[in-house]
C-alpha cells in the first residue's frame, strides 16, 4: 500500500493534510519517495527550530540512546535536571514541570493557578482569564481556555471558568480582573494559530502592570512563540516584563515530543508532591535534544533570526496580491488576496511547504535555514502569492 492509502485506511482521519509524504531530509530539504525535493518553510509548526535530521542535534540525542532512554520520574536522570537548569538560568524562573506538549505544560500552569488562587483567596478564585482569538491546545480544559467558539462547539461541556476577553483591549482586561474570583491570566504574545498576530506592547505591560498589583498570576504560552522563533528566547522577552509562569513546547525539543512549564516565584512551591505528574515527563532524548537546541540559542543565534526576519519581510513588501505581514521574528504571517490555502498548494507544487493560519499564510522556517534556500523558497512563494487565480 501507498503510504497515503494505508494512512487514509488506518489513520484517524483529524488532519485535512497535503498530498505529500515525506519520507527524508537534511536541514530545511525534505523529500518525498519520488526524490520530489521541497523546502520547508514550516519546520513541522515551528518544532524542528534546526531542521530535519540536524547532525548536533541528532549526536546529542544519540549520545543519549546509548546511555539511557527512560527511567520513571521516582528516580534522578541528568538531562532532565540539567535541562530544567538552563531554562532557568535563562528566564529567571525558579522550577520547571516537563510534559510532553504544549497542551500539557498549559495543563500544569491552570493546575498551579487554580490551587494558587484556592490557598490564597479561597474555592471561589479559580477563574482564568485568556484573549480571544488564542489558542492554548486541545484537551478539554485547555480548548477552553482557547478563546475560538469554532473549536468548542462539538465537545460541550467544557471545563468550566475560562473567560476570554478582546486581545489589545485594555479596559475590557481591566473590567475583567477581579481578584476575588480570577487567579491568572493567559496570554500568547504573538498569537499563532489565531493569525500571527503580535500583541500591542501597551497592552502586554499594562496586563502585566494589573496581574502583579492585583496578585493575578500572569502566564504566557510561549508554546510556538518560544527558544528563538520571534528573535529572543522567549517572546515576552520583547516586552519588558516579567511572567509568573511560562509555557513552552514545540520548538525545544528540535523534534522530539517534550513541554515545560516555567515556574517563577510566586507558583515554584504550590506544586508538591503527587500534585501533578507523567509517565514521560522529562524524558531523557526528549531532554538531552532541548539541551542541545537550548545551547545554540545564544546572542548570536538570536541576531541571525532578527536578520533573517528583516529579509523574509523586505523579500515579501510590497509584493502584488500580498496584502500586509504580520507576526514578529521568523514567526510570519501573510495576509494574500488569493486564499491562502491556493497559495499553499501552489507553492507544494512549486516545491516549498508552508503554513496557514486562519486566512493568512504562515511561515515558521527552521530558525537555521541558510539564505539562499530561505530566499529560493520565497520567490516561489511571491510568485505564488502573485497568480491571479488557478
Ligand atoms: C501548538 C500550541 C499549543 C498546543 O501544543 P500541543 O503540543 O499541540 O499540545 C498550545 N499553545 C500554543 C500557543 C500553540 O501554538
Amino acid at each position: 500500500m501507498r503510504i497515503q492509502e494505508k494512512d487514509q485506511a488506518y489513520v484517524a482521519g483529524t488532519y485535512a493534510r497535503f498530498p505529500v509524504a515525506i519520507v527524508r531530509g537534511e536541514g530545511s530539504e525534505v523529500y518525498d519517495p519520488d526524490g520530489k525535493r521541497y523546502i520547508d518553510l514550516g519546520s513541522g509548526i515551528g518544532v524542528t527550530s534546526f531542521g530535519i535530521s540536524d547532525p548536533v542535534w541528532k549526536e546529542a540525542v544519540v549520545a543519549q540512546l546509548d546511555r539511557v532512554q527512560h527511567m520513571s520520574n521516582l528516580y534522578y536522570t541528568d538531562p532532565c535536571a540539567e535541562l530544567a537548569r538552563m531554562l532557568c538560568l535563562r528566564t529567571g524562573m525558579k522550577k520547571v514541570f516537563f510534559s510532553n506538549s504544549g497542551a500539557e505544560a498549559n495543563e500544569c500552569a491552570i493546575k498551579a493557578a487554580r490551587k494558587y488562587g484556592a490557598e490564597k483567596r479561597g474555592a471561589a478564585c479559580h477563574k482564568i482569564l485568556t484573549l480571544e482569538n488564542s489558542f492554548h491546545g486541545r484537551t478539554l480544559t485547555t480548548l477552553a481556555a482557547t478563546g475560538q467558539a469554532h473549536y468548542h462547539e462539538l465537545f460541550q461541556p467544557l471545563t468550566p471558568g475560562f473567560i476570554h476577553t478582546p486581545a489589545n483591549d485594555i479596559q475590557a482586561l481591566r473590567d475583567a480582573m477581579d481578584p476575588a474570583s480570577v487567579c491568572a491570566l493567559i496570554i500568547e504574545c504573538v498569537q499563532g494559530e489565531g493569525g500571527v498576530i503580535a500583541m500591542d506592547a501597551d497592552f502586554v505591560k499594562e496586563a502585566a502592570r494589573l496581574a502583579k498589583e492585583r496578585d493575578i498570576l500572569l502566564i504566557i504560552d510561549e508554546v510556538q512563540t518560544g527558544n528563538g522563533r520571534t528573535g529572543e528566547l522567549y517572546a515576552y522577552m520583547h516586552y519588558g516584563i516579567q511572567p509568573d509562569a511560562v509555557t513552552t513546547a514545540k520548538g525545544l525539543g528540535g523534534g522530539l515530543p517534550i513541554g515545560a512549564c516555567l515556574l517563577g516565584e510566586k507558583v515554584q512551591s504550590v506544586l508538591g508532591f503527587g500534585d501533578h505528574g507523567s509517565t514521560f515527563g522529562g524524558n531523557p532524548i526528549a531532554c538531552a535534544g532541548a539541551i542541545s537546541i537550548l545551547k545554540r540559542l545564544d546572542d548570536n543565534m538570536l541576531s541571525e533570526v532578527k536578520e533573517k526576519s528583516d529579509l523574509i519581510r523586505e523579500m515579501l513588501k510590497d509584493k502584488p496580491g500580498i496584502r500586509s505581514v504580520s507576526g514578529l521574528g521568523m514567526m510570519v504571517g501573510i495576509e494574500t488576496e488569493r486564499k491562502a490555502i491556493d497559495v499553499v498548494k501552489d507553492c507544494i507544487e512549486g516545491g516549498v511547504l508552508c503554513l496557514t493560519a486562519k486566512t493568512k499564510v504562515r511561515l515558521l522556517p527552521a530558525l537555521n535555514i541558510p539564505i539562499p534556500v530561505l530566499k529560493e523558497a520565497l520567490t516561489v512563494l511571491t510568485e505564488a502569492c502573485a497568480k491571479k487565480e488557478n
